[in-house]
């Protein structure tokens, strides 16, 4: 099920809404899963501009929609849009993942369990009494140090190129759970990196066609360091490659977007994601 030779009447619709959305990979994870599973569902990729964002959710609620991820730009104005927040999107303050409970709309966040998922990966106790430095404080940050602090992160280095974003992220993570969180200034940056166990970037800085530059000082890096990058493409980022040289254990952000993913299909379905096989379909893309 789920190949366009089964889609019928009773065919299940989910997707994505974003602008633009042409290069998106979810179609092709959550179709492939949900084919492998035998779910009667399909996944769309819809182009929304951000004014027309409410109409989108009335046409979701009017054709029965199981549900939607939404992408940039819509993740922080969605979440004054619908019926239901999670706490914990409420206070990261983006939601990606919408549930349509029956004609109730629900926001919810899989940035940071995704996020959560793939450092259990690397590190089974998570971020478990870490000190980490974090690069950035858009959204994907703020998904990033809640899931830190949940995951009982000791201390939590929030740097950005526009510091009062990383000072305001801090300000209110320091209420979300026991972790101290300190705004890190420019000329603070090497001493913080250096220091952390765990080093994560959360700017867009690595994307093509800046792929080979890094928002974090790469000389810092070494060897008993976990780094995450969010960003991911066809090639390893910057950061990854500089820290793999170094004897880091690195990833890029693919691992993230599969077990957001995952998370998504799991709010929808009801059903255990099969990762292995959305990871496999997005083999070699960037
Ligand atoms: P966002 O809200 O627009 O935030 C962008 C962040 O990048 C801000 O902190 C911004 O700093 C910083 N930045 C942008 N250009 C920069 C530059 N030239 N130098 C230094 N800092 C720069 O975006 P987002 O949603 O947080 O996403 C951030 C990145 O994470 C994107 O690349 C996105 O694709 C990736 N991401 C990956 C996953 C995944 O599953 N792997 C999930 C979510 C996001 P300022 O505040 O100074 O502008």
């Amino acid at each position: 099920m789920g190949a366009s030779e089964n889609i019928g009447s009773r065919t299940g619709v989910v997707g994505v809404l974003g602008h633009p959305i042409g290069h998106s990979l979810s179609p092709r994870m959550h179709n492939a899963a949900l084919q492998a599973q035998g779910i009667d569902m399909v996944y769309l990729a819809f182009d929304v501009p951000p004014e027309r964002l409410p109409e989108a959710l009335l046409g979701l609620r009017a054709l029965g929609f199981r549900g939607v991820n939404v992408t940039i730009p819509h993740k922080e104005a969605i979440v004054t849009l619908l019926d239901d927040v999670e706490a914990a999107a409420v206070r990261i303050g983006s939601v990606n993942t919408v549930v349509n409970d029956n004609g109730r709309l629900v926001g919810y966040n899989t940035d940071k369990s995704g996020f959560l998922s793939a450092l259990r990966g690397l590190r089974p106790d998570g971020a478990r009494d870490l000190t980490c430095f974090i690069a950035g404080a858009g959204g994907a940050a703020r998904a990033v140090v809640a899931g830190l602090v949940e995951d009982g992160a000791r201390e939590i280095y929030v740097y950005n190129r526009t510091p009062e974003r990383a000072v305001s992220l801090c300000s209110q993570a320091v209420s979300w759970g026991s972790a101290r969180c300190l705004a890190v200034s420019e000329h603070e940056v090497f001493g913080a990196a250096r220091e952390a166990d765990l080093i994560i970037n959360a700017t867009s800085v690595g994307l093509t066609p800046a792929v080979k530059e890094s928002a974090i000082p790469v000389d810092i890096l070494h060897s008993r360091q976990i780094v995450l990058d969010l960003v991911y493409g066809r090639e390893p980022t910057a950061l990854v490659r500089e820290a793999k040289a170094r004897g880091a254990t690195a990833i890029d952000g693919k691992e993230m977007l599969v077990m957001q993913a995952a998370s998504s299909y799991e709010f929808w379905t009801g059903r255990r994601a099969p990762v292995d096989v959305m990871r496999t379909s997005i083999d070699g893309e960037r």
